[in-house]
């Protein structure tokens, strides 16, 4: 079981049950001699309930509606801070501000070119212990950062319905990240 240090106010139930959708999508243990102060707290519970994959802006907007007084440089520290502990994951998209992500899980990242909203996908598994990945014999893989793009469900039903442009080609519209 996870320890969860001195968050007394932890609401187990509550997060449980807001991700029940996602399986074992909750929330993390972070590295010992991590505290979790307010500021942290409501940083990281936007994170986990209120918005997907924000910007630190996004997440800004969110936590000064319920915490008058925090500012942008706090949160940008606290994400920092969450993602050093090992509570949040950094997702980087070239030349875009990064967004946050809470899902510890392995899993990649599907970006929709047309609405710019960003999902989680999670690898089929394969029976082995890598899931579908051609890697290398000896290597270890420690950290996994895929990245897809193209049209969400939503924006790819409007582009068929509309008759625009044809999305680009499955081979460029997905694509690795380094
Ligand atoms: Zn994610
Ligand atoms: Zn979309």
């Amino acid at each position: 079981m996870r320890t969860h240090g001195d968050w007394v106010d932890h609401e187990e139930d509550e997060h449980q049950a807001a991700h029940g959708e996602c399986g074992e999508h909750g929330e993390g243990s972070a590295q010992p001699g991590f505290r979790m102060t307010r500021q942290r707290r409501l940083v990281y519970d936007v994170l986990l309930h209120d918005l997907n994959h924000p910007t630190a802006s996004d997440v800004f907007l969110r936590a000064k509606d319920r915490l008058a007084g925090i500012s942008l440089a706090t949160v940008y520290n606290c994400l920092e801070t969450l993602t050093e502990a090992g509570l949040v994951k950094q997702v980087n998209l070239d030349r875009e501000p990064s967004r946050y992500c809470p899902n510890l899980n392995d899993h990649a990242h599907f970006f929709c070119m047309a609405c710019g909203s960003v999902e989680d996908v999670v690898p089929a598994p394969l029976g082995g212990g890598l899931q579908g990945w051609c890697i290398p014999d000896g290597t270890r893989v420690e950290k996994m950062e895929v990245a897809m793009r193209g049209r969400c469900r939503r924006c790819a039903t409007e582009a068929d319905s509309s008759g625009a442009v044809a999305p680009q080609q499955a081979s460029e519209s997905a694509r690795a990240s380094n």
